[in-house]
């Protein structure tokens, strides 16, 4: 140091997302810009800079510390206070500290960088054509995370001792790979290997390229990536693509493509500005795009749908194939029908067993299973449907601190939420509950994120409804661990997730427009208007009840779903209506359906916005039974795609007990006059979204009038509907509302976790007395 003016030294410390994403060298950097001595270390609870050297120079280092900072980290806090100086000579990168109890943000796994795409495709590079390249600012994080800090000893990457080569890059603080734990090459990294259906080595010189081959001939192929399993094919062989679905059992449900680069999704989809920033993001999400007509990709590829999901690579692997093979691939979870997504190599050669021709395996351990996310751009915003690879772990930033919770989630697109300080810290998307691997998956990743974030629930929320097996699960686990157990209803939990996601305090109308949720009654709700804040509620305005034969068999077959509300709205003459709309529908079967309604055999009531959707959808001859959930909705959905009417259907709103009511026949009636009068399905399916969207605005208008509120909360898996989801917003937003959505957090049941434990929060502290004055 020049030592003409006096030193001063500064103790810093940094919080947020600031490990593996390259921001130690960064500080190293910085540090000899600014001619600073000192030095930087990870601890478990955040980056702790020691910086010595002139004031002007400390200024600026902490100004660039937050303004340059590594694109991938994500910094919430900068504390710095002054020490007496220390009269240190160097800058230098200290060991990582473990500190009981402390925890950091843990980065999601990042997409290939460019700089690490020129790498692999460089002939004269050493990583050429290496699968698993890497650096400081891309590539797995969370999926190899074992426990904090984010060093090399405590990630799967463990048992790969670094060649020299790899090991002066790590070691040197001005390399793109100084520090990057999951540093490899060729000579001392993981390596793939190609095997048969059977685990049977197959020789190969170069695995990409042959792998590449056997997809050109059709064959169906199980990929190890980053977080488990993918099966690829060929997405433009329709024989190909309709084998994967017999075997997948998966008959409809739409398969994501991924495309080389973004010419190619261009040449297949109608692509805005924010769905490229979306598919181009360190993310490198699901992306559902509005696609063209007659394109290269096989009709089975995401049969009846207007949007197509889609990806660009993701892995160097990826980047590899796409590049040998030129065409869409199908990419689809490693699994079987809704089971969790297979993460190891035996477990996938006997789970995908039937399912693959043929298996690339690796030889890097996934720790955490991790799905593709799914999203869309729609009404202005990035929102997610699934939330996995390249978001989660990262948490949602609540209002205030809260109390340390667990709250477990639903049943299907299940996810758990732990909570710490201001951190809700969603896990990924785990499943549907009812598997019994999926269970395993969801205590094995609760295990992990309650380890990485040094969390101990004081409490453990739940649904209500009794059958669910993670209300089940908690039930057990609240009594082992001698927790209290609260048990939210399902809509309140949806609602409250929407606040807890937009920081919005107080009381709102929230509109819960859903599928299935078990309601304070015993009957299966769906169509709510609750007067809530995250402390209680008091349910204001729902959709009619009407019978749902056969429950559970109802939700399967729609058109059982339409029988049950024809005839219980207009008596026998709604079965002859469905008798003539409904045909394939044996007249024997709407007699025993009628028998059942009378008898009230397996026959819940229900005020379901996501049967009405069925039961529209059956009656226009749309979907009579379903392959995959709400398929019945959304091909409603796509019906009404391109009809711009203002055209709608009438209903009535009556009061009962001060509860509002809303009756459904005129809107059948009205229907039935469109259909006799030959009006097409698509005007009709246009002016059905129309009339929902009407009862939404009417409701919320009258209880605007009556309450006093003028703040409006939309959630519930029917939002992801996109046409209603616009409507909604736009109507509610032009008459004056406050309306909050979902964004971060998904709007289906994916997000309900959230829900129950800001709901927790707020019934164990002080807005206890609100519950019961609402
Ligand atoms: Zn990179
Ligand atoms: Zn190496
Ligand atoms: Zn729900």
């Amino acid at each position: 140091m020049s030592g003409v003016r006096a030193a001063e030294r500064l103790a810093v410390s940094v919080k947020g997302i600031v490990q593996g994403v390259g921001f130690r060298p960064f500080v190293y950097q910085l540090a000899h810009k600014h001619r600073l001595t000192g030095w930087v270390t990870n601890t478990s609870g955040e980056v702790r800079i020691e910086v010595e050297g002139v004031a002007e120079e400390l200024k600026a280092f902490l100004t660039e510390l937050e303004s340059e900072a590594p694109p991938q980290s994500h910094i919430t806090g900068v504390m710095s206070s002054a020490l007496p100086p220390a009269g240190y000579h160097d800058f230098e990168i200290r060991e990582s500290v473990a500190e009981a109890g402390k925890y950091q943000m843990i980065s999601p796994d990042l997409a290939t960088c460019a700089d690490c795409r020129v790498e692999i495709f460089d002939p004269a590079n050493r990583r050429y054509r290496y699968p698993f390249t890497n650096c400081t600012n891309c590539g797995p994080r969370f999926t190899i995370i074992e426990d904090i800090p984010y060093d090399r000893p405590l990630t799967t990457m463990k048992v790969f001792p670094m060649c020299a080569a790899c090991r002066k890059e790590y070691e040197n603080p001005l390399d793109r790979r100084f520090h990057a734990q999951p540093n490899a090459c060729p000579v001392c990294g993981p390596k793939l290997r190609l095997t048969d259906a059977s685990g049977q080595n197959i020789e190969s010189a170069d695995v990409v390229a042959d792998a590449t081959r056997l997809i050109k001939d059709g064959k169906i192929l199980a990929i190890r990536g980053l977080g488990g399993f993918l099966l690829a094919c060929d997405a433009k062989n329709q024989s190909t693509v309709e084998e994967l679905r017999r075997r997948k059992q998966r008959p409809a449900k739409p398969f994501a493509v991924m495309l080389p680069d973004m010419a190619a999704v261009e040449a297949r989809c109608s692509v805005t500005d924010e769905e490229k920033t979306l598919l181009t993001s360190a993310a490198a999400p699901i992306v559902l795009i509005r696609f063209k007509e007659n394109t290269d990709i096989a009709v089975s590829v995401a049969p009846g749908l207007k949007y197509l999901g889609v990806m660009l690579p993701y892995t160097p692997l990826h980047h590899l194939m796409m590049a040998g093979i030129d065409r869409p691939l199908i990419m689809t979870s490693g699994n079987l029908a809704e089971e969790p997504i297979a993460a190891g190599n035996a477990e996938a050669l006997s789970r995908l067993d039937g399912i693959a021709d043929y298996f690339i395996l690796h030889n890097r351990e996934i720790f955490s299973r991790y799905d593709d996310s799914v999203v869309i751009h729609e009404a202005g915003s990035k929102r997610m449907l699934r939330r996995a690879r390249g978001f989660a772990p990262y948490p949602i930033r609540l209002p205030s601190d809260i109390p340390q919770l667990l709250g477990v989630g639903a049943q299907e697109k299940n996810t758990f939420c732990l909570t710490r300080d201001d951190n809700a810290f969603i896990s990924q998307h785990i499943g549907d509950m009812e598997n019994l691997e999926t269970v395993e998956h969801f205590e094995n990743t609760l295990r992990l994120y309650e380890k990485m974030f040094r969390i101990t629930p004081e409490a453990i929320a739940c649904d209500l409804h009794p059958d669910y097996a993670a209300s089940k699960w908690a039930e057990v686990e609240a009594s082992r661990r001698e927790l209290p157990l609260i048990k939210v209803q399902h809509h309140h939990a949806h609602i409250a997730s929407c606040l807890a996601e937009n920081a919005a305090d107080g009381k709102v109308i929230g509109v819960a427009f859903d599928g299935t949720g078990y309601g304070d009654d015993g009957k299966i709700w769906g169509g709510e208007f609750l007067i809530a804040d995250l402390a209680g509620y008091q349910r204001a305005a729902h959709l009619e009840y009407l019978p749902l034969p056969g429950g559970e068999a109802a939700v399967r077959k729609p058109y059982r779903t339409a029988i049950g509300y024809l005839y219980r709205l207009f008596g026998q003459n709604g079965l002859t209506k469905a008798t003539a709309c409904l045909r394939g529908v044996e007249g024997s079967e709407i007699d025993l359906i009628k028998q059942q309604v009378d008898r009230g055999l397996n026959t819940p009531e229900t005020s379901s916005a996501g049967r009405l959707f069925d039961a529209v959808a059956a009656i226009l001859g749309i979907r009579t039974e379903i392959q995959y959930d709400a398929q019945a909705a959304v091909e409603l959905e796509m019906a009404a795609e391109g009809v711009d009417t203002l055209d709608t259907y009438p209903f009535d709103i009556i009061v009962e007990n001060a509860v509002r009511i809303i009756r459904l026949k005129r809107l059948f009636e009205s229907i039935f006059d469109d259909i006799e009068n030959g009006v097409a399905t698509a005007e009709i399916a246009a002016r059905f979204h129309n009339a929902v969207v009407d009862i939404i605005d009417q409701v919320c208008h009258s209880l605007k009038d009556d309450k006093g509120l003028n703040s409006v909360a939309l959630s519930g898996g029917c939002f992801m509907n996109r046409r209603l989801l616009r409507q909604t917003i736009e109507r509610l937003s032009n008459s004056g509302f406050k309306v909050y959505a979902h964004r971060e957090v998904p709007t289906n049941d994916g997000g309900i976790s959230l829900g129950q434990v800001a709901v927790a929060a707020a019934t164990s502290t002080k807005h206890e007395a609100l519950s019961t004055n609402i």
